[in-house]
Formats: structure tokens, C-alpha cells, sequence
């Protein structure tokens, strides 16, 4: 169980996140949707204690930072916005990297990264190549492989899906959709509703800093109309004129 309470952030005088409050139970996959500047990442970044809250608590099944920081991390795989992977080292040096760090056994650790790396690439002699020289999806799958060595029971995703191919997308759909399991959460912060809705058991909309909807995908589904309406009619966008274009069209 994954829950958030009252987690507030301020940058400077703005207000990105009032009092957010959900919760996240074993099995589910929690789908974080809103406009750009929502806050999205801001909120992720708190659960990967990469930035703190300004009040608020965030809790890994009755475990906080403050106490548990080291028995939170060991079961929690983050593919954070901005990937931390070192460009100077290869795929498969950075994994293998991540492994140590897990305190993996290095047959262990080979095997993993092996087996990561054949069902993520397509190419597996991209994993020789240096993180520095690769595109934006390979950049992603390789923060996806480090995410998940150490088979974490909470998984954190912000734009998972972003530069990704339609196949590899479709394998990544494939992968969590297999991953989810009675005893795990994945939290997705997604822009790409059709590979999300595949995943999602439970979806949270972030609008004006607090969470305007929480609930299942079955709470949330509606006979008229689909998720995209929905979420539209949730995030109400004001009419743009495109009359005001007309100089480009
Ligand atoms: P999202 O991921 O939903 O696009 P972000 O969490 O990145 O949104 O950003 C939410 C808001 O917080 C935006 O207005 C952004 O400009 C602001 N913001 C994010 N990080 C910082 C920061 N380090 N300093 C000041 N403002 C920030």
C-alpha cells in the first residue's frame, strides 16, 4: 500500500500541490493524469524522495522517509522525468552499476541485466553502446531496465511511454500489464491515454493542484462517453480561436 496525506508543495509563491491525499492498494496501478505545469512530476518526485514536501506525509505500507528511507528504497523503482543515468558508461555497465548497488550477486545481477536488456532492446548491442550516444526512447528503456533489476514492489513511472516506438510501447504495455501482481502498485504518470487505459485499474486527475477525481477505472468509466472526453470534461480546457492562427494556416 502506497498512500499520500495532506502533501502540500510551494514554489515560491505558487502553490503546485494542495493537500493531495490518495491511496494506492497492493494490485493496483494508479494512472496520474493532468495538463502540463499540473504537477505531475513535482508529485513523483516526492514519493522518490527526490524532492521533500513542504508538509504532508507520503507512506510505503506504514513506512515514512524519515524513519524507513532505506527499507522504502529497497523495495521502490523509479524511471524518474529526468533519467539519472551516467551518458560516460554503457547500457550495460550502468546496469550492472545498479545492480552493485542492490547488492546483487554478480551471476545474479548478469542475468537479470540480460534478460532486461533482450526483452527491452531490439537491438541488444545498443546495451554496449555509451547512455551518452543514445536516443530518447533507448535512454528510457535503459532507465526501465535499472527501475526494475531489483524486481521492486512499488514502481514509479513519470512518462514511461514518452519516446518510446509503437512496439516497444506495446511491449511496455505487455510487461506491466504481467507485472502487476496481488503484492505490487505501479504509479504512471502518462500522456498517452490508449497505452495507460491498458494498465490502469485506478486513475487520479491533477487540476489546480488538487486531485479532482480518484477512483477506480470503473468509477470512472462512463456509458456516453470516452476516457478522453471524460478527462476532458474534468479538465474543462477554455476554446482556443484558431482564427487567431490565421496568419500561419
Ligand atoms: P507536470 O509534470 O505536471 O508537467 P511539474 O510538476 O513539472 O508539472 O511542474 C508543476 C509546476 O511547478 C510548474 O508550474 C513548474 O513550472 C513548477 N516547478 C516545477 N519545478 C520547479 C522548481 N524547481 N522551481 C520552481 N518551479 C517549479
Amino acid at each position: 500500500m502506497l498512500e499520500l496525506s495532506s502533501v502540500t508543495k510551494r514554489y515560491a509563491h505558487k502553490t503546485v500541490l494542495h493537500t493531495i491525499s490518495c491511496r494506492i492498494d497492493a494490485g493496483q496501478c494508479f494512472w496520474l493524469v493532468g495538463r502540463n505545469g499540473a504537477g505531475k512530476t513535482t508529485l513523483i518526485n516526492i514519493l522518490a524522495d527526490l524532492i521533500a514536501p513542504d508538509s504532508g506525509v507520503v507512506n510505503f505500507g506504514g513506512l515514512r522517509y524519515e524513519d524507513d528511507e532505506l527499507a522504502i528504497k529497497r523495495n521502490l523503482g523509479v524511471l524518474p522525468d529526468k533519467n539519472p543515468a551516467i551518458p560516460q558508461l554503457t547500457g550495460w555497465e550502468y546496469l550492472q552499476f545498479v545492480g552493485l548497488l542492490h547488492e546483487l550477486q554478480t551471476d545474479e545481477c548478469l542475468r537479470r541485466v540480460k534478460s532486461l536488456v533482450e526483452y527491452f532492446f531490439d537491438e541488444t548491442d545498443d546495451a554496449y553502446k555509451r547512455i551518452g550516444t543514445y536516443s530518447h526512447g533507448m535512454t528510457k528503456k535503459i532507465g526501465l531496465c535499472a527501475a526494475l533489476l531489483h524486481r521492486p514492489q512499488y514502481l514509479i513511472l513519470d512518462e514511461p511511454f514518452a519516446g518510446l516506438d509503437p512496439v516497444s510501447a506495446a511491449k511496455l504495455v505487455r510487461f506491466l500489464q504481467s507485472y502487476l501482481s496481488p503484492e505490487r502498485c505501479i504509479f504512471l504518470s502518462s500522456h498517452d491515454l490508449g497505452y495507460a487505459q491498458k494498465i490502469m485499474t485506478h486513475i487520479g486527475i491533477l487540476e489546480g493542484g488538487t486531485l479532482q477525481f480518484v477512483g477506480s477505472a470503473e468509477e470512472f468509466a462512463s456509458s456516453k462517453h470516452t476516457l478522453e472526453e471524460s478527462i476532458l470534461q474534468i479538465l474543462q480546457p477554455q476554446e482556443s480561436n484558431i482564427q487567431e492562427l490565421n496568419w500561419l494556416l
